[in-house]
């Protein structure tokens, strides 16, 4: 499994970007990951905690679930030059009329020499280099061109960047090139990810622009990034006359070129080069793009200038994307352990760009219509610098041939196989009784921040569950009953047997929180199971709740949505749990092993003890979080919406319709200051 250090590593990931999308969600109000992929990170969290205990952070987002955790993006940099980009040719026709607009544009008869550079254009992240007397002084992204992002701190972490400059450097000189990600570096980076339940990242240059652009300069300096230059920006004194040797010059001072830049003196030597490196393109170790050509003499880039954003004496003349044909053989389901189907296609194998490919990914029900595919059908696919391919045409769409159906049930459990709203991923209800979800779904629930389970990890559940021990939540508690078995097995003593089932028998009155959260209900993450017990205490009025709205009965759906932060979602995701007869089957089982106390809010005596408070508008003086957290402390319900059974509501400036039913509903309204001398009265 996981060593100590990449586990340290996950751990410090997981932190910022639950902290990151934290703040997305609760401030910035754009969440870019849904609720479900959010309670998997800190689901994921609490598990490699509950793994390392030694290794859980100060500022780890357990301590601080709920509450909002700061994280500020990358500060902005103004570039003094624009990092421009370069137009695009497609044909050989383009780059022989890119040729004849530059000789017209600088007057040069026909036959007058002009010479350009060469090189291939890797597929990475645009950096421009500050260097002040030669040393490097801070790095920015390209952004739009005009603004980018200080990445200074995670720059100084890539090995191929110089501190440094070495020899005579004018006092300012901004070196531009690509931070990219090598193929070879790239595959092992994502293995360790997938190991180690990381992102996996679609392809080097996701990888590179991920890694640099990371708020802890630490991340980067795990990844292996490199650095390679084609140009400069801003500079007090550019020491020669031509691009080509400009670069050699960069080289010199200590920072890599690309080995295949080259200088041409006629199209066709240019057009030469193209086909040379397109051919070495497969074996190359980095990915690249196409090849970009640029005028070599400085004073003639000086007078051709630029168009818009880009510049009339360079462009890029693009490699077309790597395709084959072949014939789709079958589409299989694969079972993702958060239970989502995601269809496969099987090839018959074919060499694209140097790679035997005989798997596709086909993304989704929705890519499966998009293309009409069935197998049988013959296709084209691509590799445009992905590891995985991907299908981009069916050549036999027309042809007769039975539609290929999107399982509507598990393949491994036969349960309901459903969408959400909204969601193009189909998801396997049977969360807990499916096979390839339930030693995931286990672990979860021993885990720290469900029913944390000491001394139950996950290699001990592997064990138990392929012995036909486990099967579900409640069979833990039944473990006890095996007691002599356990004992029996290699690497198992009476004492740690003796200690393990009495950690067990410790969780027989479970909080009712951590327990709904450790039943792994879709949507239902730590945070959400604690504002659903606040309100309804018990998990036997929550289900009776959920299966009233589950058949649209309009003041149980009304109960639930009416609670700040359950939203649709939530209510479906319930629904379809309460749906299953194999889920309500579970259900039953856990709670006739266990019984959780009834969920107590502990509240102080204050004049909003009791009743429901509706925080609307911008709030000033705290976040909407900190304002929430403080009408839970004075014993009030923080509702989202307004409602007859609202009591209060604080609104401040840019409050909307929230105001205006409140008012018409005759409903107390007061603002942030009338507010906080609630809080301060309350001591
Ligand atoms: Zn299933």
């Amino acid at each position: 499994m996981l060593d100590e250090a990449a586990a340290a590593n996950e751990l410090m990931r997981l932190a910022r970007a639950i902290a990151h999308h934290n703040r997305l969600y609760h401030s910035d109000d754009n969440p870019e990951i849904s609720d479900a992929e959010f309670d998997a990170l800190v689901r994921r969290n609490a598990e490699l905690e509950a793994q390392f205990p030694h290794l859980i952070r100060d500022d780890s987002p357990s301590r601080k679930v709920g509450h909002e955790v700061a994280a500020s993006p990358l500060a902005k940099v103004r570039h003094d030059q624009r990092m421009f980009s370069l137009d695009n040719a497609f044909s050989d026709d383009d780059v022989a009329d890119f040729v004849t607009r530059v000789r017209r544009f600088l007057a040069l008869g026909e036959d007058a020499p002009v010479a350009f550079t060469a090189e291939d254009k890797i597929d990475g992240l645009s950096c421009s280099l500050r260097y002040e007397h030669g040393r490097l002084v801070r790095a920015a992204t390209r952004g739009d061109g005009e603004v980018g992002e200080d990445v200074t701190a995670n720059v100084r972490m890539i090995a191929d960047i110089a501190e440094q400059l070495s020899g005579k450097v004018p006092d300012l000189f901004e070196i531009r090139g690509e931070v990219y990600m090598a193929k070879q570096d790239f595959v092992a980076l994502n293995q360790a990810q997938e190991a180690a339940d990381g992102k996996i990242f679609a392809n080097p240059r996701n990888a590179a622009a991920g890694s640099l652009r990371q708020k802890d300069p630490a991340v980067t300096a795990a990844r292996p990034l490199r650095f390679l230059a084609w140009g400069w920006g801003a500079a007090s004194d550019v020491p020669e006359a031509s691009q080509h040797a400009m670069m050699q010059r960069i080289a010199d001072w200590g920072l890599p070129v690309s080995p295949l830049l080259t200088r041409c003196e006629s199209v066709s030597a240019m057009l030469e080069h193209y086909r040379s490196i397109e051919r070495a393109r497969s074996d190359l170790p980095y990915d690249i793009d196409g090849v970009v050509y640029k005028v070599d003499r400085l004073d003639w880039q000086e007078r051709l200038g630029f168009v818009a954003k880009a510049p009339r004496w360079g462009i890029a003349h693009k490699f077309p994307a790597e395709r084959a044909e072949t014939t789709l053989e079958a589409i299989d389901i694969q079972l993702g352990r958060t239970g989502k189907l995601t269809p496969v296609g099987r090839l018959k194998p074919v060499t694209v760009g140097g790679v035997v490919v005989s798997n596709v990914t086909l993304h989704n029900r929705d890519e499966i219509a998009r293309l009409g595919v069935r197998p049988g059908d013959r296709v084209v696919i691509q590799r445009a610098g992905d590891v995985i391919p991907q299908v981009v045409e069916n050549l036999t769409r027309d042809v007769p041939r039975d539609a290929w159906h999107f399982p509507d049930h598990c393949p491994e459990c036969d349960s309901e196989a459903v969408a959400e709203e909204g969601e193009v991923d189909v998801r396997c209800t049977g969360g807990l009784i499916c096979p390839a979800q339930r030693t995931e779904r286990l672990k979860h629930f021993v885990s720290r921040a469900a029913l944390d389970i000491e001394g139950l990890g996950e290699k001990t559940i592997d064990e138990f569950f392929a012995l036909g021990w486990l099967e579900s939540p409640a069979d833990i508690f039944r473990l006890r009953r095996r007691r002599e078995d356990i004992v029996g097995r290699e690497g198992w003593k009476d004492k740690s047997v003796d200690n393990l089932l009495a950690a067990i028998e410790a969780k027989r009155q479970p909080d009712a929180a951590r327990l709904l959260f450790g039943l792994g209900i879709r949507h239902v993450g730590a945070v959400t199971a604690r504002d659903l017990l606040k309100r309804f205490a018990t998990l036997q009025a929550l289900r009776e709740v959920a299966q009233r709205a589950l058949a649209e009965d309009a003041e149980a759906l009304a109960d639930l949505t009416s609670i700040d932060g359950i939203g649709p979602a939530v209510v479906e995701a319930l629904g379809d749990f309460f749906h299953e007869p194999h889920n309500i089957a579970v259900w039953d089982d856990i709670l006739s092993e266990v019984s959780p106390p009834p969920y107590v809010v502990e509240t102080r005596d204050s004049a909003v003890a009791g009743k429901t408070v509706v925080f609307t508008g911008a709030l000033e003086t705290m976040s909407r979080d900190e304002a929430k957290a403080q009408a839970e402390r004075l014993g009030a319900r923080a509702a989202g919406s307004v409602s007859a059974k609202t009591d209060l509501v604080v609104a401040g400036p840019g409050a909307g319709s929230k105001l205006k039913k409140a008012q018409e509903l005759g409903i107390e309204v007061i603002d942030e200051a009338a507010w906080a001398e609630i809080v301060k009265a309350a001591g």
